[in-house]
């Protein structure tokens, strides 16, 4: 399914087009055409399920419409509330992005920081708002927002808002809602307190729901290698030694792994490319046109990063870490063997992660096929409760060591290269 099927305006597809995302995921397709038809949605879905779009697009639809009669003004039309700072930024730059060409402005306010930034842009005008409760219901109070000219309300990951404590605050901005809107909620799981909640907010909403993926493509041929944490470098040039393994999608948990594993293989002349959150939109963007036309070998990559790209006929995958959710892993291999041709899929483990090996097959509901052939086995055990604790007791140490000599360095008079000089 393409996005243009789900009746979704020029300029909106126009922005997907951008962020190269060419299918709707899951609850893009279940839930974009519900909202668009204005009707209120209980979703139960999971962050990395694409949810964002899901509600962001329609609703910037539904805005844009709105602009283009002669009468509007812009006013909060639209609230979106969510639990932390993070999320908040993250939705606030996902209505950037799928907007840009709408004309629709956003503003995002959380707690923790000074408001000022916060009311100013309030002041200018927006029509979407997306806030954290605590810091929304200072700035009512103060008079800044007024919630009544709200026509899309959005509740996000209302699960993690309970558990944080949020209930009473949530009554109290819903308290200040017109009753006349269109409401959409969501949630990662659906406890009974969630449901009782979804009931005050909702009126006969349509339930969307995309439950985790747990199916691997039958024409993935999955393989894995048991090792140490200090092989896993020389176990991959064993892998790559074997020429079939022509172009490989490799998947490293972090951005600064991807730096360093990119680094590793251009040492040894094996013509890699990293893509991932702190690399330039046009650095991704060469690295994957390099690696469609073969010019790369290996491409590495973030869950993140790899979420957006689409590379056709990609025969192997290599996980150079086991995800810690398994479904992640799902995902991850079946960037091969796409449309029924032939994938294979190869795991890197070690002592740490042999734990999330387990619940990944748990999962999949299959062994994965052990790889004999391995010149650098596993031998080292994982840490027991006990040594964890004390290795993160030293990581946090060091870190703190770290941060003191810094801030010495940085509270040293004239320490900054920059620093003003009486004459
Ligand atoms: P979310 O679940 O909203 O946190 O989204 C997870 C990630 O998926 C974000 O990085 C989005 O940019 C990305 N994403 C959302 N929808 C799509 C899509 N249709 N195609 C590709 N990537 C997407």
């Amino acid at each position: 399914m393409q996005f243009e099927e789900l009746e979704i305006i020029e300029p909106i597809i126009k922005a997907l087009k951008e962020e190269q995302y060419t299918e709707p995921t899951s609850i893009q397709e279940k839930a974009i055409p519900l909202i668009l038809n204005r009707f209120d949605v209980l979703g139960s879905a999971q962050t990395g399920t694409g949810k964002t779009a899901a509600f962001a697009i329609p609703i910037l639809q539904h805005l844009f419409l709105e602009r283009e009669q002669n009468t509007y003004t812009r006013k909060i039309k639209s609230l979106i509330i969510t639990p932390t700072r993070e999320l908040a930024i993250q939705i606030g730059e996902s209505f950037t992005t799928y907007g840009k060409f709408t004309g629709i402005k956003n503003t995002v306010i959380f707690g923790g920081v000074s408001q000022g930034a916060q009311t100013d842009a309030l002041r200018r005008g927006i029509d979407v708002l997306v806030a954290t409760p605590g810091r929304l219901l200072d700035l009512i109070d103060q008079g800044f927002i007024k919630l009544k000219d709200i026509e899309y309300f959005v509740l996000d990951e209302a699960d993690r808002m309970l558990d944080m404590g949020f209930i009473h605050d949530i009554k109290k901005i819903i308290a200040q809602l017109p009753t006349k809107r269109q409401s959409l909620f969501f949630s990662a799981t659906m406890p009974d307190n969630i449901v009782e909640l979804s009931r005050k907010i909702l009126r006969d909403p349509k339930k969307v729901d995309v439950s985790p993926v747990s199916s691997t493509a039958e024409t993935i041929q999955q393989y894995l290698y048991y090792t140490n944490k200090s092989s896993k470098k020389d176990l991959l040039f064993h892998i790559l030694r074997d020429q079939k393994i022509d172009q490989v999608l490799l998947f490293s948990k972090t951005k600064h792994g991807a730096d360093k594993i990119a680094r590793n293989l251009q040492k040894h002349r094996i013509r890699t490319a990293a893509i991932h959150g702190d690399k330039a939109q046009n650095q991704r963007q060469k690295a994957l046109t390099q690696f469609k036309a073969g010019e790369i070998r290996v491409l590495v990559a973030t869950d993140i990063a790899a979420r957006g790209i689409d590379i056709e006929k990609l025969k192997y995958v290599i996980n150079y870490d086991i995800p810690n959710i398994a479904e992640t892993y799902v995902h991850r291999i079946g960037r091969s063997g796409r449309a029924g041709e032939e994938g294979i899929a190869i795991s890197i483990c070690e002592p740490e992660e042999n734990t999330y090996l387990k619940d990944i097959e748990k999962l999949i509901n299959q062994k994965i096929e052990l790889v004999k052939d391995n010149p650098f086995p596993q031998t080292e055990k994982p840490m027991s409760d006990k040594e964890k604790k004390e290795f993160e007791k030293e990581k946090q140490r060091k870190k703190q060591e770290f941060f003191a000599a810094k801030n010495k360095t940085q509270n040293r008079p004239n320490s900054s290269k920059f620093s003003y000089k009486k004459r």
